[in-house]
């Protein structure tokens, strides 16, 4: 009973006592709001801002609340130019008018004070509670903005910050371009860090559709506003999803971008670039990442390099080794950049790291290193799953304090339905639902995001990164388990390419991968579903042909031998060349386990090599057609 007088007492100071200021206040709100891009500037630039407006000298609450603002967030010898000698923390009363005048900047300025400044979650999530009752979606959005920023930057708990941005997005207002908007949050910060968050956690498809809709945005109401590191962002996405014509377009307005910007903002959009054309890896792709890696060399000047741009010339020195194909000195390398970073840990990030640990695996898989490929694959997942374990426990603490405050929120409702509309309990319900539902939306993205990362570990395990051929351990494990059957009218293959050393001598290494590619694809597509084949060893192929006999295996390795015979022209080179192979063929039954077929088919093998190469030697007495 005494707490509904009290309620009932607090609701009518409300509605009545901010209205006779809010006439005068007004104006001056939205003017110390504008203030707020100068609040991080010297001070004496601050205060030749600020004598712009009545800041310094009105004694009005709403003057009061900005004056602890800026003194708190970024100016505190503010006082010095006003006629007291300390700025008192605002009251109560001082917030309730602001809230009177307009909730929105309310809910803005009082959720910086609570987030930035004393950084207490409890007091913004109460100032959330406190806003859903006005119903007030846009200053409730306000308050769930900074809620995301303080998971992010405090918590480093992306889950919780991405719940808050996706409650935010319907309602919070776009950018008006006006300077006086100060201290709002806006849709394109909102959207900007979905597009963040999400591709830390790597789900790319949706990262990528919220980048679309930022720069769709962005670029029309506040181009200004947009940074290198955002264009930087969309580049490795659109590449990372395989667009390459996007990221290239991308690139190039980064590059435009970085310019304004500082020099190694420059170095990073050239690095950018490369990624997308060592990626693409079109003909002519490496060259053209190798002309701007040289790019990137010439634009840094190592007189004025921290330990940023150190660590940035570095990954440029490690790519230009790795895309050369000197894996020691990428390694070497490497190790120098991991060694900068983790002695000046405080200038980087967790995406920094990351992005090295995206290079080691990106260099491993082109240099066909599978196993350094798969380390860092590994370490890749357990920065997510440490940041992810993170983010869980956030949010186990949070349920755990949810109940508590759900209570009290029950408590509250019904002390509410005296005096609100029903209307807005019902809509307080819908809002929580809304969560409920947006977090386990988000759960199972998590999850099958996990699942595609343990996939492609998986895949890597077993598949030869140069001609995406399942490699040996892969068919082993096939033959293996083939063996623990009958095995008759089962064949096995192998071959080895006719003088291939000489193909690399003559035209170079990366024509002999492409022979080694293209040879992979012939037997692709002669194979049947039922058949396997594997990369054996640098140019050979292990090849398993079920249901047929020597001599129809047989014809079906004349049939590929035949067709890489027919191709005489490579992308890598301008000249024309064939190349043919060796084959020894053998059937299963004949033997006790899979080394002493694959010996005996290595034998007939070395005989097609010592009879003049390019053909298939079958075991005696298979020699004649059946
Ligand atoms: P032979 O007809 O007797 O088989 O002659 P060959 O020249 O093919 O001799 P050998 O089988 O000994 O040579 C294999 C060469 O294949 C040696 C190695 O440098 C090269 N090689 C192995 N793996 C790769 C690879 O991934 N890419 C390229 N370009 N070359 C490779
Ligand atoms: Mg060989
Ligand atoms: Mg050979």
């Amino acid at each position: 009973m005494f707490k509904a007088k009290v309620f009932a007492c607090c609701c009518f100071l409300l509605l009545t006592l901010p209205h006779v200021q809010a006439a005068e206040a007004e104006p001056s709100l939205y003017q110390y709001s504008g203030l707020f891009q100068y609040r991080n500037k010297d001070t004496a630039e601050f205060i030749e801002a600020a004598r712009q407006t009545d800041l310094l000298t009105a004694n009005t609450p709403v003057a009061r609340v900005f004056r602890y603002i800026y003194v708190q967030g970024g100016q505190p010898e503010l006082a010095q130019y006003t006629p007291w000698q300390s700025i008192e923390s605002p009251s109560e009363a001082d917030w309730q008018t602001l809230k009177a005048i307009d909730e929105v900047y309310y809910a803005a300025a009082r959720s910086l004070m609570a987030g930035f400044i004393e950084q207490d979650e409890a007091k913004l999530q109460a100032l959330k509670q406190e806003l859903l009752i006005t119903g007030n979606k846009v200053a409730v959005a306000q308050v769930a903005s900074m809620l995301a920023v303080f998971y992010l930057d405090f918590k480093q708990d992306s889950l919780n910050a991405l719940e808050e941005l996706m409650y935010a997005l319907p309602e919070i207002q776009a950018n008006t371009g006006n300077d006086l908007y100060g201290l709002l949050f806006d849709k394109e910060f909102v959207l900007f860090h979905l597009f963040a968050i999400l591709y830390d956690l790597g789900a790319y498809e949706s990262s990528y559709q919220y980048g679309e809709t930022y720069f769709e945005l962005a670029t029309k109401t506040s181009p200004q506003m947009m940074a290198s590191s955002d264009y930087f962002l969309m580049v490795l996405l659109a590449s990372q999803l395989g667009k390459y014509n996007e990221a290239l377009a991308y690139a190039d307005k980064l590059l435009v971008i970085a310019q304004r910007e500082h020099p190694s903002a420059q170095l990073y959009a050239l690095l950018a670039k490369v990624s997308v054309y060592a990626r693409r890896g079109q003909p002519g792709d490496l060259q053209q990442a190798f002309q701007l890696l040289g790019l990137a060399r010439l634009s840094s000047k190592p007189e004025d390099w921290d330990v940023v741009d150190e660590a940035r010339m570095l990954a440029v020195n490690t790519t230009e080794a790795g895309l050369s194909r000197d894996m020691p000195a990428a390694k070497a390398l490497l190790t120098q950049l991991k060694q900068v970073m983790a002695e000046n840990e405080n200038q980087f990030n967790l995406t920094d790291f990351k992005h090295v640990t995206e290079l080691e695996r990106f260099l491993a898989e082109f240099n066909s290193d599978s196993e350094l490929a798969i380390k860092a694959s590994y370490q890749l997942v357990k920065q997510e799953r440490d940041k992810l374990l993170n983010a869980l426990n956030n949010r186990l603490e949070k349920l755990s304090g949810g109940m508590q405050a759900d209570i009290e929120l029950v408590n509250f409702e019904k002390l509410k339905a005296d005096h609100i509309a029903q209307q807005q309990v019902i809509e307080t319900a819908n809002l929580k639902t809304i969560i409920a539902l947006l977090v386990m939306l988000l759960i199972a993205t998590l999850a099958a995001w996990l699942f595609v990362q343990r996939r492609r570990i998986h895949q890597l395990a077993y598949t030869d990164p140069l001609t995406n051929a399942p490699n040996r351990r892969f068919m082993f494990n096939l033959l293996t388990k083939v063996f623990t059957k009958p095995r008759k009218g089962n064949c096995i293959a192998l071959l080895d390419i006719d003088h291939f050393k000489k193909v690399n001598d003559t035209y170079g290494h990366q024509t002999g991968d492409e022979v080694l590619v293209k040879c992979s694809q012939i037997i692709r597509q002669r194979l049947r579903s039922t058949d396997q084949y594997c990369r054996y060893g640098g140019e050979e192929f292990l090849l398993l042909l079920k249901n047929t006999t020597v001599h129809q295996a047989k014809e079906v390795m004349d049939d590929i031998r035949a067709a890489l015979h027919a191709t005489s022209t490579w992308q890598s080179t301008a000249e024309e060349f064939a190349v043919s192979f060796s084959c020894g063929l053998v059937e299963l039954s004949s033997y006790e386990d899979i080394d002493l077929a694959i010996a005996h088919c290595d034998q007939l093998l070395y005989t097609a090599k010592k009879q003049g190469r390019g053909q298939t030697i079958l075991p005696v007495g298979a020699m004649q057609p059946a």
